[in-house]
């Protein structure tokens, strides 16, 4: 009888115990994940290059683009450039990349390009397989579907993306996830997705795409509509814009986004679902070429530099570290299951996968 309670007893402290410290180490019920397209952490971490600025090859309205964003000190320019990430993430989330203090973030890929860029970000497998920018079929399974498919995520994992290629990356016709791209129409009957899906018909397209502000508006009806527990929102004209060589629209794209993502925190900090509840990650699929300056426009094998990156957080699990000053190496490819456990899911595929990054969970 003794032995019996004291077991009991013993069992009920330790469950106790355990539950406690689960949840103390998971209060994200929610995450959202952003991605700037092929945004270079040069800019990210030292904001508008001079040279890049002061070449007429590059900037054709140098005049606007100094007037707006450059001052001498990069602690100031980086702030103008990007008011949320250098205000917001730098003061309560963590800003990891700074090459310049030895904090790096790389692919692990050896691609440094589009498809496998963000293949290996939501599978964490920098699977070599996976070379194309091809409209195919991703083989390897995916954190966002083995979220879908827990009991209390099913139907509440969605994307809304700039670029076509998500519906592949993502392989929806395998997992039946959400996902919303490119010249897809809203399929909901409010007087805003309307309006979107009106607004995407008649936009001008300057990338060939839908412009970003339609993507970021329509995922952003979807979340007060729908209330998803995870949204990913991969946006695409700080790629399409440097391919083409115009560093005035990729800074006008830059700044804009990180309005954007600051438009959403400010959203989710006032709706009773997310507010506390919810982490943030804002991340890239690949660099661009940076040591040699006409490398700006693009990325690849070629480019060496390219597969250097970046990656920003910030949530309730996520210690304020601000930016990141300790010399470390993290690679996108642990981004998939750091969301899985954030949300304490199992996240185990066939598939070779890289472990959680620490440093966000604590
Ligand atoms: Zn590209």
């Amino acid at each position: 009888m003794f032995n019996k309670l004291t077991v009991t007893v013993l069992t009920l402290f330790s469950w106790s115990f355990m539950s406690k410290t689960f949840a103390q180490r998971h209060k994200t019920e929610n995450v959202i994940m952003v991605a700037m397209d092929g945004m270079r952490w040069q800019e990210i971490f030292g904001g508008v290059d001079s040279s890049i600025m002061h070449d007429k090859t590059f900037t054709k309205e140098r005049r606007d683009m100094e007037k707006a964003f450059w001052v001498a000190s990069t602690e100031e320019r980086r702030k103008k450039l990007m008011p949320f990430f250098w205000n917001t993430i730098a003061k309560d989330g963590q800003l990891y990349g700074n090459r310049t203090l030895g904090n790096y973030v790389d692919v692990a890929n050896p691609y440094k390009f589009t498809y496998p860029g963000f293949s290996e970000t939501v599978t964490g497998n920098p699977d070599s397989a996976v070379n194309s920018n091809g409209l195919v079929k991703n083989k390897n399974i995916n954190v966002l579907e083995v979220i879908n498919q827990q009991k209390e995520y099913n139907g509440k994992v969605a994307t809304f993306a700039t670029s076509v290629l998500f519906p592949y990356v993502l392989n929806k016709w395998r997992n039946g996830l959400y996902v919303n791209a490119d010249k897809d129409s809203l399929a909901f009957d409010s007087p805003q997705m309307q309006m979107l899906n009106k607004m995407e018909q008649l936009a001008a397209k300057p990338t060939g795409e839908r412009p970003d502000l339609l993507t970021y508006f329509a995922a952003r009806e979807y979340l007060i509509s729908h209330k998803p527990r995870v949204l990913y929102v991969p946006m695409g004209e700080t790629d399409a814009f440097a391919h083409q060589g115009l560093y005035d629209q990729y800074i006008g794209a830059v700044h804009a986004e990180d309005a954007m993502i600051a438009d959403l925190w400010s959203l989710i900090q006032s709706m009773p679902q997310y507010k506390n509840k919810t982490t943030l990650i804002v991340t890239c699929d690949h660099g661009r070429g940076g040591k040699i300056k006409e490398q700006w426009t693009d990325h690849g094998v070629k480019i060496e530099d390219s597969g250097n990156i970046w990656m920003a957080v910030i949530g309730p699990d996520s210690s304020p570290l601000g930016e990141v000053t300790s010399q470390s190496q993290i690679y996108q490819g642990q981004i998939a299951a750091t969301i899985a456990a954030l949300l304490g899911v199992h996240y185990a595929p066939p598939q070779k996968v890289l472990p959680s990054i620490d440093s966000v969970l604590k």
